[in-house]
């Protein structure tokens, strides 16, 4: 739909050598996955296995049916990367939402690559333990996601918050983070100069901000200054309310610098675990090595069940899917926030989200909505976490609250936001 914007210009070829840790650059394909007749990769023979067909009811009273043929595939080891047939029909997909310039480089210069991961969880934790070194500075929007904060903390990196407002990363602030080094810095080690800027595109998990085309287009520049790796997180892609939708990172990526992890988790299932992540195929190639050494490939009978219902509906039907699925986000969404001009007017502040599911609020004339959350507004509803959860330090205190407008019904939601009404005005009083 989109492509790189005409502002930005081609930067000199990518060393993806220079991103790598240890541990990524050690990996080695393995010998066994390597082969394709399998008699030699230990396939176990499906007429062993119980499982004979299946057949899947739609909600539109249809169905997706899985023969005796296919459920055998089904039921078998498969390529690392993805179901072929799968890999290659969200490759069209990914073609005809975000026509990355990548899409004709030759492999080795960062052409566009896929793979299929156990949710996007999988492929953005793989994508981490690729880039990030003990000590590495990191760039990541704050607040964000605490599954994020889960996988890269732990590898020992020093993260630093990029602030954000109701539109996503501030371009100035990232400069300013950046000012501590010069572009030259890149090239000495030593420095530790940041290697990679996570950010969550739209919808953000907790803010509901979504970053506009001028800012994707003056970040991408500053990436392209310092040599960042961008990895976009863009689960709530599909969760869009208005149209157009925002031009991705990866449809202006003219270096081969963004990584963006998919995920069917908001809009086929969440249990099923299927995302997808695209990029630079030096890059990929080390995330498929690293799958080889861990999960092997994402459960093939999810990935030939979403596989069936990809064909049978097409792109369009795709497309139609999701429409009705933004549909009713977007009116729980103003669902939302009717209840929270009624009952929050005065005690909290916020933004409407543009993508996503969550509404973030700051309360006013409380420090810290960690006590007040956990402690007295636990009783029924999931509709609320602290906003600490989502600080690069969980101990910090955060006077906002993230609330989720996915699961509970208007009236839910309303009862939920009049509680937490009663609450603000106990604790400031
Ligand atoms: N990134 C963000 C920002 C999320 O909110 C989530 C899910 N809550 C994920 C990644 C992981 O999603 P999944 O693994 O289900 O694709």
């Amino acid at each position: 739909m989109s492509n790189s914007p005409a502002q930005i210009s081609k930067a000199k070829d990518m060393n993806y050598a220079r991103f790598l840790t240890a541990v990524s650059a050690a990996r080695r394909a393995s010998p066994i996955r390597a082969m394709i007749i399998s008699l030699a990769g230990g396939a176990p023979n499906p007429d062993t296995f119980p499982f004979k067909s299946a057949s899947v009811a739609l909600n539109d009273g249809t169905s997706i049916d899985i023969g005796e043929t296919l459920m055998k595939k089904a039921l078998q080891y498969s390529a690392t990367p993805g179901v072929p047939e799968l890999v290659s029909w969200l490759k069209d997909l990914q073609k005809q939402l975000h026509n990355p310039p990548t899409l004709t480089y030759s492999p080795d210069k960062g052409q566009m690559a896929m793979c299929v991961t156990t949710g996007s969880q999988e492929g953005l934790s793989k994508v981490f333990e690729m880039l990030v070194n003990p000590g590495d500075n990191v760039l990541i929007d704050t607040p964000t996601y605490s599954g994020t904060l889960a996988a890269v903390k732990p590898l020992g990196c020093n993260l630093i918050g990029v602030p954000t407002d109701q539109h996503g990363i501030v371009p100035q602030a990232l400069k300013e983070i950046l000012s501590r080094w010069k572009p030259e810095d890149v090239s000495v080690p030593e420095k530790k100069s940041p290697k990679i800027l996570y950010t969550i595109p739209n919808g953000g998990n907790p803010t509901g901000a979504s970053l506009t085309t001028e800012r994707k287009i003056e970040i991408y520049k500053i990436a392209q200054e310092y040599d960042l790796i961008i990895v976009e997180d863009d689960p709530y892609y599909f969760l869009q309310f208005n149209k157009p939708w925002a031009p991705s990172f990866l449809s202006m990526d003219v270096d081969g610098r963004v990584i963006r992890a998919d995920s069917m988790s908001k809009i086929l299932s969440s249990g099923l675990r299927i995302g997808y992540l695209t990029g630079p195929k030096p890059l990929i190639d080390r995330i498929i090595l690293h799958m080889q050494a861990s999960t092997l490939h994402t459960s093939a009978f999810t990935q030939v069940m979403i596989l069936q219902l990809l064909q049978k509906w097409g792109v369009e039907g795709f497309l139609e899917h999701i429409e009705s699925v933004i549909q009713f986000y977007r009116s729980q969404k103003d669902a939302m926030l009717a209840s929270a001009d009624k009952w929050l007017t005065g005690l909290a502040e916020w933004h409407s989200p543009t993508a996503g599911m969550f509404l973030w609020l700051k309360i006013h004339g409380v420090q810290d909505t960690h006590q007040m959350i956990m402690l007295k507004a636990i009783s029924k509803e999931v509709l609320l976490v602290p906003g600490s959860a989502f600080n690069i330090d969980s101990s910090e205190p955060s006077s906002y609250v993230r609330a989720s407008f996915s699961l509970s019904t208007p009236e839910q939601i309303d009862q939920g936001l009049e509680r937490l009404a009663s609450l603000i005005v106990e604790e400031i009083k």
